[in-house]
């Protein structure tokens, strides 16, 4: 798909997301957002080819063997999406607040292009949050949509706490300290880009520290 689609939807004198470029690494990541939008969702990303390809999903991805939840394909977004985490300013496309709910490495089960030209992904999830096998496939399309389930494969996995439930896997942060802070929030002085500040590499957990 490319970034060209996320590139056209977003104005980025406006947004604090990244532009972003393709950009290709070993290592492959996946992230999860938690994004209070109109809806609040879940933004789930793998990393492949060089971008995020990125399904929003409603509840979030099922913990016990065999659940299925709706994820709807969305527009790839940048690899270095995979860090933001800040309030997308209300009246732009998804504005509202984002958090960066877990993220990690993933094992796919195969070649990602090919698993995604059929329809059927399995995955490993090496997050701090998330563990464990899930299976993507694609639904019957709606009409202008791409709807995808993910399913929970292999073992149940254990519930999270609350606690985990609203903590930043990249700061710490609940959703509502992400919301108000002030180094994100925007003020409309003409052209300049939103002050934004991602959290420093020093803020994140050891074990992401000595990720690519
Ligand atoms: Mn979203």
């Amino acid at each position: 798909m490319g970034l060209k689609r996320y590139h056209a939807i977003r104005d980025f004198r406006l947004s604090p997301e990244p532009k972003g470029t393709a950009t290709h690494r070993a290592v492959k990541h996946f992230v999860i957002q938690k994004h209070a939008a109109r809806h609040l969702h879940y933004d789930f990303r793998l990393e492949s080819n060089g971008v995020l390809l990125s399904w929003a999903v409603p509840k979030g991805l099922p913990l016990k063997r065999g659940e299925r939840r709706l994820a709807v394909h969305v527009e790839d977004h940048p690899v270095a999406y995979e860090n933001f985490e800040g309030i997308i300013p209300a009246g732009n496309y998804g504005g509202g607040t984002v958090m960066v709910w877990d993220l990690g490495t993933y094992e796919p089960a195969g070649n990602m292009r090919a698993m995604m030209k059929k329809g059927h992904i399995d995955f490993i999830l090496h997050g701090k949050k998330l563990r464990g096998a899930w299976t993507l496939v694609r639904a019957k399309g709606l009409e202008g949509k791409d709807p995808w389930l993910i399913l929970k494969r292999g073992e149940d996995h254990r519930p999270l706490s609350a606690r985990q439930e609203d903590r930043s896997a990249l700061s710490g942060r609940t959703m509502a300290q992400i919301g108000t802070q002030r180094d994100a929030v925007w003020s409309s002085s003409g052209k300049s880009r939103p002050k934004f500040v991602n959290p420093p590499r020093s803020a994140l957990p050891a074990e992401l520290k000595g990720l690519p």
